[in-house]
């Protein structure tokens, strides 16, 4: 799906202004790109007249191309899509908050209920499993192999064979022995059935958990989202966690599930090992998937620091040929606003490459601001009046030598003659802030 959405970004970078034509053809190949991705087709359509009604009615900013402000709005929609804002797990302010796992056989929800204790004792807390799978005596075994491992107790029992009586003891014994959260390791099958719905409806009241977690594996795609649905629309659930997202799953489920449930994703597994589950985080997953770096950071950045109006009116300066010292040093904070250029640069993509080779000396910029400042408002202004007494006082004031003085000069001067050129040449626009 990156790959994809790369190249339909990189045709579209090639135009000036974007017609309605080109939006249409892109969000085509954007629209094939999400259905081999195996989103849900339902899903696919409804994002895709989302982005088309925001990206045609779009007012257009100047300090962005029409590719960058695309890319923002399928950026923005696939943020949305996969939930806007991180979900997190809700603790009852009346403890144990009880959190019940659920999902099928081979879902990884055993691994995940321990990957999650141990969070929870990394917090401080005194989290207990409980092993609730009766229907295979190797469910519970694992729990508690998994529980020794983290050193995290497993209430568990091979002499009661009904989860619901299993559960009503593990509450109990959780209130008793202050164990908090209690998390419910509950059956699973190869298929969902009545009988293990009924199951579940019956465990879930007398739980009364807090968090229902639906755990679904994210290879399975489209399978996921609808046994997330089945799942939710019969027990009721609060929330996703995607398992195997270290493999090579096309990202259709955690696109499709939150449309399709109205539930987030709320953890995300990225391994086998107990250490690998995390936070899911909306942006950083759209990030990902557009493969752009940190490239949207950068016009985030941009959309702050650039205001349209100063940019009109920079425009207009440099036509008139009255760019002076004083705007130099505004454009100068303004870039250096969005943070360390090495920062900046780091975030387009391919830039590391740039990076090894150019070094980039931050004190530069500190040099050129402080001999700016050394000016008075009419040398500023008027830099034809920086005579050789003016320059050596300027030097002395801004701790910087003759030389320093001389060479910014002579950039600022060769700076001039270069927007005279642009000015005279065909079609004078605003420099963009990026090359694309
Ligand atoms: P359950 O039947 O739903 O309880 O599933 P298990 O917890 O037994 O997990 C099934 C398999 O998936 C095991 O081999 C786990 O190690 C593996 N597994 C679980 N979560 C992940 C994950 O996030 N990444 C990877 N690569 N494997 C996982």
């Amino acid at each position: 799906l990156t790959d994809k959405l790369e190249a339909i970004f990189k045709k579209l970078k090639g135009r000036g202004i974007l017609k309605e034509e080109d939006v249409d053809s892109a969000l085509k190949e954007i629209r094939i790109a999400l259905l081999e991705a195996d989103v849900n087709f339902k899903v696919v359509k409804s994002f895709i007249e989302r982005v088309r009604h925001k990206a045609i009615g779009k007012e257009i900013l100047e300090s962005l191309s029409p590719a960058q402000q695309v890319i923002k709005i399928v950026y923005d929609e696939l943020c949305e899509l996969l939930g806007g804002s991180t979900a997190k797990i809700q603790l009852s302010p009346n403890p144990p908050t009880v959190i019940m796992m659920v999902g099928l056989h081979g879902s990884g929800k055993t691994t995940t209920s321990a990957k999650l204790a141990r969070i929870f004792k990394k917090q401080g807390r005194r989290p207990m499993l409980v092993a609730a799978d009766l229907q295979r005596p190797a469910a519970i075994e694992q729990l508690v192999t998994l529980g020794k491992q983290i050193d995290v107790t497993v209430f568990h029992s091979y002499e009661i064979k009904n989860p619901v009586e299993l559960c009503k003891e593990a509450l109990k014994k959780a209130v008793i022995d202050r164990m908090d959260p209690v998390i419910v390791d509950t059956a699973g099958r190869m298929h969902v059935d009545e009988e293990l719905m009924q199951e579940l409806q019956d465990v879930k009241e007398i739980l009364k958990p807090h968090e229902v977690l639906f755990v679904a594996d994210a290879m399975t795609g489209q399978d996921a989202v609808n046994i997330a649905k089945s799942f939710n629309e019969k027990i009721g659930i609060t929330g996703v966690i995607l398992t195997k997202m270290d493999g090579d799953a096309r990202g259709g489920a955690a696109l499709s599930i939150k449309e399709v449930t109205g539930k987030p994703i709320k953890l995300i597994g990225t391994g086998e090992k107990l250490d690998a589950l995390e936070e899911f985080h909306p942006d950083r997953m759209a990030n990902r998937i557009l493969g752009m770096g940190d490239i949207l950071t950068l016009i985030e950045q941009a959309q702050k620091a650039y205001d349209q109006k100063e940019a009109e009116k920079l425009k207009k300066k440099i036509e008139k040929e009255e760019f002076t010292f004083e705007d130099l040093k505004d454009q100068i904070r303004k870039m250096r606003k969005m943070g360390p250029l090495e920062n900046i640069l780091s975030m387009l993509p391919g830039a590391n490459k740039i990076l090894k080779e150019i070094k980039i000396d931050e004190k530069e910029f500190v040099k050129v601001e402080a001999i700016i400042n050394s000016m008075t408002p009419e040398e500023r202004r008027n830099p034809k009046i920086l005579n050789a007494s003016r320059r050596i006082r300027i030097a002395k004031g801004s701790g910087t030598t003759v030389t320093d003085v001389n060479r910014l000069i002579k950039q600022f001067n060769e700076m001039k003659k270069m927007m005279k050129q642009l000015k005279h040449g065909k079609g004078f626009k605003l420099p963009k802030i990026f090359p694309f």
